[in-house]
């Protein structure tokens, strides 16, 4: 006789995910998902409770982006799940495989726009900000809307994946008779792979071979296809420069011969053929225009999702498909031509180079001597430190923390800087800190602007209760872009924050390290100190509140005002 047993709709989503090899929850708890996330525990899965759901939603996406799986996330219902949808745009912008599953009312209260606890049609809110949203009405397809979720999320161009989980469900029981299946299953080959044709690749070579000024952009989409090794083989085989993105570097060295990096106007104001690798010509590169770009480049682009081709410029020779699938072909066809990138323009770039890297050491040795300590002398042993430790993590955000950090700190190995990504977003920092650590079990750096702080701050908590070794430095300026614009005499300027503020005391409330500077020398022996701890641990780095460019490297997207009327 065959044996039955009961199934709830929370069974048999924790079935559906292990089954797909998603091993950790990254949440908010509250009606109605408590005991779900209970159930999660008992049967195996990790969760991590956070403190507000856009950063767990963010630590779900970085956990995607590191794993190539879809990092799954959990919420309650309304505020939840809205507190939650901004990390899940963020993922969908970022081609990061997420799942974010959200509690919600039952559907004939909603229908009938009844009002509920918490009430919102989750599901048609979520639609405009993801790559799809589903909604499981019946606890029998679970394991249908786990695998149609997980798809989703990672085939093609990843993305954000919103999941509907409606209180009824969560505990609805079918009956399962012992050995069958209950519709849940593995998805067999999640994200295919695509070649581009022969055609294609010929007209990719033709217009390299062609280049006079060829030029490689890397970006994160490469850095998630994992395909470092390709890449490698690439430049080194045609001595071609690349450029990376900031999430891009470390695909190849940061320290790497060929890297354009420190000649960046140069080289792509002047590059003739321009080779996009899992790079998007958005705001980030000029939309490939003129005058960053020269007039007349050509693009070849490597890309999986075709509408990308001639979103900003016309695309001589695109190539579609996954990264290593595209560069299997195309590597071994240069190698037949014997094609090198011509010595004059790798001259011209090394000179550049060579120019300004001679500058920007003076700017951080004027910066470990500067009475007013600022951004260079702050960061310069965090430099310091990952050249001696490149397999730590960094993640960071802030303006200038941002943008001075990213030309200062080199990474040597891939997808070991997070940032704040396709939107420029700020407020990642943490959670995406806390991921990184979870799920690489590396010491992470979590390097911060004191606003960018402000946002996700209270997950220092987080932090110290899974005792993760996270070091949060926060460059203290005291304020948005600086700490020292007032426009009324009696009330502090929009862009002012504390600039006193003891940041540092955050950890110590928790179980956490505290550490204060105020100086290059005391930088210099408080950081390693820190990150080696192993500990969870906030550095409060007090710069001077003078430090600080208004919006940073981008002040050109900040319209002004006449002020003065
Ligand atoms: P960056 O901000 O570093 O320039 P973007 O996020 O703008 O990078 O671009 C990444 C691109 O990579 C996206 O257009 C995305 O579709 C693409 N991409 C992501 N994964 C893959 C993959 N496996 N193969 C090919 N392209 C990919
Ligand atoms: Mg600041």
């Amino acid at each position: 006789m065959a044996n039955e047993s009961m199934k709830t709709g929370a069974d048999l989503l924790i079935d559906a995910l292990q089954k797909n090899g998603l091993k950790n929850i990254y949440g908010v708890v509250g009606i109605p998902v408590t005991d779900f996330a209970r159930l999660a525990q008992l049967r195996g899965m990790k969760y991590f409770g956070f403190r507000r759901e856009d950063a767990a939603v963010d630590a779900a996406a970085a956990a995607g982006y590191l794993t190539q799986k879809p990092g799954v996330a959990l919420t309650v219902s309304a505020p939840g799940f809205l507190n939650g949808l901004t990390a899940l745009a963020q993922a969908t912008k970022n081609c990061f495989p997420l799942i974010m599953i959200s509690g919600s009312s039952e559907r004939h209260i909603i229908d009938l726009d009844q009002g509920d606890y918490e009430g919102l049609d989750q599901y048609n809110v979520a639609k405009p900000f993801c790559k799809a949203a589903y909604r499981v009405d019946r606890a029998q397809d679970m394991g249908l809307a786990v695998a149609r979720a997980v798809r989703t999320a990672l085939s093609g161009r990843p993305g954000g994946v919103y999941l509907d989980l409606p209180a009824d469900v969560i505990g609805q029981q079918i009956e399962v008779v012992n050995g069958e299946d209950a519709g849940i299953y593995e998805v067999v080959d999640p994200a295919p792979k695509q070649a581009p044709s022969d055609e294609a690749i010929e007209r990719a070579v033709k217009v390299i071979k062609g280049a006079q000024k060829p030029l490689i952009i890397l970006g994160k989409g490469a850095a998630y296809a994992q395909s470092e090794e390709l890449v490698q083989k690439l430049v080194a085989d045609t001595d071609i420069p690349f450029l990376p993105m900031s999430m891009a570097k470390g695909l190849i060295s940061d320290e790497d011969k060929h890297s354009a990096a420190a000649a960046r106007s140069l080289s792509l104001s002047g590059a003739d053929v321009v080779i996009l690798i899992g790079a998007r010509l958005n705001w980030m590169l000029s939309h490939g225009a003129a005058p960053t770009f020269n007039p007349n480049a050509k693009f070849v682009q490597l890309e999986i999702e075709a509408t990308e081709f001639d979103s900003n410029q016309k695309i001589d020779a695109p190539l579609q498909g996954d990264l290593n699938s595209i560069l299997a072909k195309l590597v071994p066809a240069l190698e037949k031509t014997d094609y090198h990138a011509p010595s004059v323009w790798l001259d011209a770039i090394k000179a550049k180079v060579d120019e300004n890297v001679a500058k920007f050491a003076k700017r951080v040795e004027a910066g470990e001597t500067n009475a007013k300590f600022g951004y260079y002398g702050a960061l310069e042993p965090i430099k310091e430190y990952f050249l001696q430790h490149p397999d730590a993590y960094l993640v960071s955000e802030g303006a200038n923390t941002l943008d001075i950090g990213r030309n200062m700190v080199d990474m040597k190995l891939p997808r070991h800087r997070l940032d704040t990504g396709t939107w420029g977003v700020m407020g990642v920092g943490l959670g995406y800190a806390i991921a990184t650590a979870v799920e690489t079990g590396k010491p992470v750096v979590a390097l911060e602007g004191d606003s960018a702080f402000g946002f996700d701050g209270m997950e220092m908590e987080t932090i110290c209760r899974y005792h993760l070794p996270i070091t949060v430095v926060v460059i203290n300026n005291g304020g948005i872009y600086n700490g020292t614009d007032r426009e009324v005499a009696d009330q502090p300027g929009p862009t002012m924050l504390d600039a006193q503020a003891r940041y540092e005391y955050i950890a110590k409330a928790f179980g956490g390290d505290s550490y204060f500077v105020s100086s290059y020398q005391e930088m210099k022996v408080i950081f390693a100190k820190a990150v080696e701890s192993k500990r969870p641990n906030i550095i409060n780095v007090q710069i001077d509140p003078s430090m600080g460019k208004e919006s940073g490297h981008i002040g050109n997207l900040n319209p002004k005002l006449d002020l003065k009327k």
